[in-house]
């Protein structure tokens, strides 16, 4: 892992090896395509988008001797890459990932633990999500053990993604509750951005939220729940208790929600991550049940702000589980519940959002956090956009070149189709 961002002043320790992302402070991405057709040049300085003008314009940035690793700038062609606003992963579980092909139960912790989030982590990351936030159980018999390794997970990766950890005490209630709301304090106080947990697993769900509210107000975070919206009275009531904290309220996977359920969250002014790849996660009781049909364009019409996250990465509640965000727009988009615009804003801004993070847009004076996807337009980089190289905090910091080849046994009257895919 190189160092520090590209806003660093002063000479750069020079990394092991020759790194082909590596690059100076100043990046120029030519001739990329935007979503709204126009081709561009992106100039980027420090982590901020610097100027976007017509392709050819903001050119030329000559590149140094010394072969890739430049010192002042890099220029990056983007010809044929559709440019986006990068993705989020607005609903991890980093620590279970990796887990349903293991033999035996994975370590509490460790090495091992770091190694598999830091693993999940990157997985995400080469898919464009510069922004993650996963969801950790605390207490029981865990203590702060995974906590502590998501922690190490997020220090490990700074200058490559942004992680957050959603602290999940299993009860807060009653006196079985006493351990999981000193362990809820004490991982807020270990550094835990979130809140969070699943309110319908204690015996007692609305008094799970209010001593959640209150252990999110003593540290000033933000809340993030998983609840699955099967029973509309009793959401409408954890909803109403979780009022005092609004607009820092996040609702999720909510694949279960009943009659009039949409109506409920709107008026409660939450935000809601949905899971569109199994509609379930190891944080839900239960196997996964997929999102309900009509889900989506229920939520969407009744203006509940909408994210998508992935939910599961090959664990235990969905051994197939991928962690690509334009894989859960896709789904949102081929269910018909949304548009390709709205989909992908379910999981890039919409997901920034839920993860408290400021918008991006393609434009000047907007954080540097981009994904470039092999595309002419939103519809086809959804359809299968496999090249891609992604952007955080004004850093190239991932790149994927997939090739596809096909065997010279057939002539066809069609255009060559050989090259990046
Ligand atoms: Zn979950």
């Amino acid at each position: 892992m190189t160092a520090d961002g590209p806003s660093a002043d002063g000479p750069r320790a020079d990394p092991p090896g020759p790194n082909p992302l590596d690059h100076g402070p100043v990046l120029l991405l030519a001739g990329a395509r935007l979503a709204d057709g126009r081709v561009v040049d992106v100039r980027i300085s420090g982590d901020r988008i610097q100027a976007v003008g017509t392709a050819g314009s903001l050119g030329p940035l000559k590149a140094l001797p010394g072969g890739p690793t430049v010192t002042h700038g890099a220029r990056i062609d983007l010809a044929g890459y559709l440019l986006l606003p990068a993705p989020a992963e607005a609903h991890g579980h980093y620590d279970a990932a990796f887990t349903a092909a293991l033999p035996a139960a994975p370590a509490e912790g460790g090495p091992d633990l770091v190694r598999r989030i830091t693993e999940a982590a990157l997985t995400s990351l080469g898919y464009g999500a510069t922004a993650q936030r996963t969801h950790v159980r605390i207490g029981d018999a865990h203590g702060p053990a995974r906590l502590e390794a998501v922690l190490a997970a997020r220090q490990a990766l700074r200058g490559l993604a942004d992680l957050q950890a959603v602290a999940m005490p299993r009860l807060l209630t009653g006196l079985a509750g006493a351990d999981g709301r000193a362990q809820l304090r004490e991982a807020l106080r270990l550094g835990a951005d979130a809140a969070g947990g699943c309110p319908e697993l204690d015996p007692d769900p609305v008094g799970y939220v209010q001593v959640l509210l209150e252990a999110a107000g003593e540290a000033d975070c933000p809340v993030d729940l998983h609840c699955s919206g099967a029973e509309p009275a009793r959401l409408a009531r954890m909803a109403a208790a979780l009022a005092p904290l609004r607009p820092r309220v996040v609702l999720g996977p909510c694949s279960a929600l009943g009659p009039g359920g949409a109506a409920v969250l709107a008026d409660a002014g939450v935000r809601v991550v949905c899971l569109p790849q199994s509609g379930g996660c190891i944080g839900t009781p239960g196997p996964p049940i997929g999102l309900r049909p009509g889900t989506v364009r229920e939520l969407a019409q009744a203006r509940v702000p909408l994210a998508a996250g992935g939910g599961a990465l090959r664990d235990p509640s969905a051994a197939v589980g991928r962690a690509d965000p334009l894989e859960a727009a896709f789904l949102l988009a081929a269910g018909g519940g949304l548009g390709p615009e709205s989909a992908y804003d379910a999981v890039s801004n919409q997901a920034r959002a839920a993860l408290g993070l400021p918008p991006v847009r393609v434009d000047a004076g907007f954080p540097a956090e981009l994904l470039a996807v092999r595309g002419d337009s939103l519809a086809g980089a959804l359809a299968g956009g496999h090249s891609r190289l992604v952007v955080h905090s004004g850093r190239v910091v991932s790149r994927t070149s997939a090739v596809r080849e096909f065997a010279d046994t057939v002539t066809l009257a069609l255009p060559r189709q050989s090259g990046p895919a």
